[in-house]
């Protein structure tokens, strides 16, 4: 039950369209984002809170812990556990109402700070930054890790030979 896809995306208007698909292929579900840093995660969620429909600024819920969408009538949440120091800081947070809503998508980055608290993921996306300082060629990562996930991660590849 395990399948993995990786791409190049170069530059904002690659990762916003990689973030469409993305948001296509996997409607509802959790999705856990992996890398250092700087790698990106943060920038590929505000492309697709964007591409379900999301105007306006996308803040890091670098201090909130979570920041809360709704959109077309799906409730989105995008959550940064960077500076989160205690997982059960998570339950008084309701992340179990959270995940007990139908429809819910949630995206998750440093969700090792969660565990063993935050739900196993669909996808978990591995994010890498350039490795030379002048090309802006982003390594994506999709690893499935549920039945749903490899269900979703299918669909986006086939839609994606469809394309090239
Ligand atoms: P993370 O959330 O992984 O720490 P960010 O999304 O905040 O990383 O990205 C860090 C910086 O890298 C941002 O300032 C952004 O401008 C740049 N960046 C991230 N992703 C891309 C991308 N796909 N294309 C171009 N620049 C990017
Ligand atoms: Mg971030």
């Amino acid at each position: 039950m395990m399948d993995s896809w990786s791409l190049y995306v170069s530059g904002e208007d690659e990762t916003h369209a990689l973030a469409a698909r993305l948001a296509h292929a996997l409607p509802q579900g959790v999705v856990h984002l992996l890398g250092d840093l700087g790698a990106g995660k943060t920038t590929l969620t505000r492309h697709w809170l964007q591409a379900l429909g999301h105007q306006g600024t996308v803040k890091s819920p670098t201090y909130t812990l979570v920041e809360p969408y709704q959109m077309n009538g799906r409730a989105v949440y995008h959550f940064d556990l960077y500076r989160l120091d205690d997982p059960y800081e998570l339950e008084l947070m309701g992340m179990r109402d959270y995940l007990d809503q139908a429809n819910a998508l949630l995206l998750i980055e440093w969700p090792s700070k969660g565990e063993p608290v935050i739900p196993a993921a669909d996808w978990q996306v591995f994010l890498s930054e350039p490795s030379d300082s002048d090309g802006n060629q982003r390594v994506v990562m999709i690893m499935a890790q549920s039945n749903v996930g490899v269900a979703a991660l299918t669909c986006l590849r086939e839609r994606h030979d469809a394309y090239v």
